[in-house]
This record gives structure tokens, sequence and C-alpha cells, in this order.
């Protein structure tokens, strides 16, 4: 995609080039948003720049594939890159600069410290899915934190459990930020958008929003007295019936503690991991009792 000048966004590779932005800002007076991702952006981040550029002066949006919190089995090396294009979305949706650091810049020569969160936020759904995969994207938050000192930093409600272990972390570590959770955004047949969809064969896709469909049903149903169980396992029989294959978690918990439910009685959430092909989507949706 070529740029013209005026479209161009400013990027800089390292803490030091970041820091000295950073301080100009500051200089001036104003505040500072930061929306941590890895890039291949898409509608979702650009609405979590527009959020973040209502809570603050300038936006500061990360573009890093975070190594750490890929399994040994999984996309990294696939994982889409394409800074160019992301630098430009960034700019169309009110960010002021890029930061994208070499894996070096985050993880220097001898590095050996790691953010570990840990207990029952973490011992769940991805948690469990994913070994270590948590452990990844606390180091990779907690040190992006640090580098740009934010006043305001959002994340998706998409990666709802990624919400929850940050807000553990930044209370536990006394990381002077505000965290900010932003809505999923969906395509319009519901499917929640990721960077992962661009794994979809168009028979996949065509699929895809099913999930969604199935867990908004199956949270109608709930609300509506069904036992949760039997909610789930009509879920997962859609699932396989559509076409999906192996279910990591389809489970309904506690939308603050992560605590499994089987009866609703208190605010929940509906958690899905699950493959269409090759490709492993993930889903949530909030199923909160009425009040009586
Ligand atoms: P990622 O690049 O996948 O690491 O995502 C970066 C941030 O964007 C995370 O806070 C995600 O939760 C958020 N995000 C990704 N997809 C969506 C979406 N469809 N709606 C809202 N936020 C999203």
């Amino acid at each position: 995609m070529g740029l013209s000048a005026a479209r161009k966004i400013e990027v800089v590779t390292t803490v030091a080039e970041l820091r000295a932005r950073i301080a100009e800002w500051r200089a001036e007076g104003l505040t500072v948003g930061l929306v941590p991702t890895m890039g291949a952006l898409h509608e979702g981040h650009m609405s979590l720049f527009r959020q973040a550029k209502m809570m603050a002066d300038k936006v500061v949006v990360s573009v890093f594939v975070n190594p750490t919190q890929f399994g040994p089995n999984e996309d990294f090396d696939a994982y889409p890159r394409k800074l160019e294009e992301d630098c430009f979305k960034a700019k169309m949706a009110g960010a002021s600069l890029v930061f994208a650091p070499a894996v070096e810049d985050m993880y220097p020569k001898g590095n050996a410290t790691l953010v570990d969160v840990t207990g029952p936020i973490v011992d769940c759904l991805c948690g469990l899915a994913r070994p270590g995969h948590f452990r990844g994207v606390a180091t990779v938050v907690s040190k992006l934190l640090l580098m740009v000192l934010p006043d305001v930093a959002i994340f998706g409600e998409k990666d709802y459990q990624q919400l929850m272990v940050i807000r553990r972390m930044v209370t536990d570590l006394a990381i002077p930020v505000r965290i900010e959770g932003a809505p999923i955004h969906r395509e319009v047949d519901g499917l929640a958008l990721s960077s992962r969809n661009a794994y979809l064969s168009d028979s996949e896709r065509a699929n895809a929003n099913r999930l969604y469909k199935s867990l908004w049903q199956a949270g109608q149903d709930i609300l509506g007295g069904k036992r949760v169980q039997d909610a789930l396992d009509w879920v997962a029989d859609e699932l396989v019936r559509l076409g999906f294959g192996r279910i990591d978690y389809l489970e309904l918990r506690d939308a603050e503690t992560l605590a499994e439910m089987d009866r609703l009685d208190r605010p929940a959430r509906l958690f899905a991991a699950v493959f269409m092909g090759k490709t492993r989507l993930i889903d949530n949706l909030p199923v909160e009792p009425r009040p009586q």
C-alpha cells in the first residue's frame, strides 16, 4: 500500500526513542494511552485505538508478535505481519505513534525475568489449553507498561481472560495505570474479528460465525431457565454438526472471578475455544441474570 506523507504515522523501534517522544508529550502536559497489539490490525483493534483516543491526548500502539506467548506447536512463524498497513490503520484511528520493537529490544540479551500470574484466573480456559501463554502475555505487557508508563491502557474483551490476568497483575505489582476493557467488535454476521480469521478458507469462514450464534442461543436458553449443562451440550453438538473440530473449552464462568458456574445466579460469561480446520477461534459473551 502506498502511503502519502500526510498519512504517515511516526514509527519507533527502540525503547530510547519511545521514551524520548513520550517525555516530550509529558513536558507539554499531555496524557498518554497505550494499546498493545500483535499487528495484522483490523477494525477490532481500531475500535480500541478510537476508545483510547477518547481517554488520552496521545495514543501509542505497540505492534509486536510476542514469541513468549506462543506454544512450541503454535503459529508464531505463520502469524501475519503487515507493519505498513498497520501504520496506516493506526493513524486512521487516531493513534500518534507506533512502537514496533524487534525481539532483541523487548527481550535483551541475557533476559531472565518473567512475570507469572498464578491462581484461579489463569488455571482455566486458555491458561490450561495454552500452558505458559499468560506468562508470556503478562511478561510482555508489564514491559510495555513500564516502557510507555501510560495513564490508560486498553484491552479487548475478545481476550476476556487476558484482560482479567492483566488487571490482576497491575493490581499486584501496583503499576500506576488505568486498565480499560473494550467490547468485542464483530463482523455483521457475528464472527468476532481476529487476525487469525485470515487463516480461514472461504467455506470455513462461511460457517465460523455459527460459533457466536450458537453461544448466543445458549445464553438465551440459560436466561430462559435451561440447565447450564444442557445448554452447553447443545452448543457442543451444534459445533460438531456444523463442521467445527476440537473444542478446547466451552464453559459458563463467573464474569469477575472466572469460577465455573453450573447455574446462573450471578453475572456470568460463556467462553469457547474451538478449532475450525487449523484455525483456533475464541469467543465469549455475557450472560447476566435479570434483576428480580
Ligand atoms: P492481538 O493483536 O490479537 O494481541 O489483540 C490486541 C488487542 O486487541 C487485545 O486487547 C485484543 O483483545 C483486542 N482485540 C482483538 N480482536 C478484537 C475484537 N474483535 N474486538 C475487540 N478487541 C479486540
